[in-house]
């Protein structure tokens, strides 16, 4: 669905899809030349991620390897809890890999600098995050981020994977949902 079909409900548009599509065409580019001649792992954090990973991994014009994670650090709310658990751990060995995360979102960073900490006691050879967007504003913890598509504002965003109780996730662009909404 478009914002269009559900303006009621949404705030503002933050990033069109176009705009997205472009910026990962982008990183792909960049991805493709750091990691050339080197053996590359994608590993996407469920469910928010599932629409990078398949727009991000088609754009790249090299193989590689994909294996998926789910954690939960938030639940039904919108605000972090900071408690990491996981719900689906990965299918493979990351020993010698070369891995990339690839996220929607760092928020408080929380989740992401749990999951570095436990992908590099798996012994892989590089860590290196890929987020569609980032809240500068909203940072509890410091993430080495590489490839970031968008800052944005320090408001709850959804569609493009991003959900609210599960829904918005198949909304085409990321926009910011109306307060009246979840309050
Ligand atoms: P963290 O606060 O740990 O960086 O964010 C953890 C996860 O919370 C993100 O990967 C994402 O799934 C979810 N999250 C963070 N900010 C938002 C937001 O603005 N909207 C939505 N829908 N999810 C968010
Ligand atoms: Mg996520
Ligand atoms: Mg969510």
């Amino acid at each position: 669905m478009r914002a269009a079909d559900i303006s009621d409900q949404l705030t503002s548009v933050l990033v069109t899809e176009e705009q997205i599509h472009d910026k990962l065409a982008e990183l792909a580019a960049r991805v493709d030349s750091d990691y050339e001649g080197k053996e590359l792992i994608l590993i996407g954090v469920l469910k928010g991620a599932v629409m990078v990973m398949a727009d991000f991994a088609r754009q790249l014009q090299r193989d590689i390897t994909m294996d998926w994670m789910a954690v939960s650090s938030y639940g039904a709310g919108t605000k972090s809890s900071g408690v990491v658990q996981i719900r689906k751990d990965l299918d493979t060995d990351l020993h010698g890999k070369h891995v990339l995360i690839v996220e929607d979102i760092i928020d408080s960073g929380l989740t992401l600098s749990w999951l570095l900490e436990n992908f590099a006691s798996r012994g892989a050879e590089s860590i290196e995050v890929l987020a569609l967007l980032r809240k500068p504003e909203a940072a509890k913890v410091e993430i080495d981020c590489r490839y970031v598509g968008f800052d944005i504002p320090n408001d709850f965003v959804v569609g493009y994977g991003l959900d609210y109780a599960e829904r918005y996730r198949n909304l085409r662009d990321v926009a910011v949902l109306a307060p009246h909404v979840y309050s």
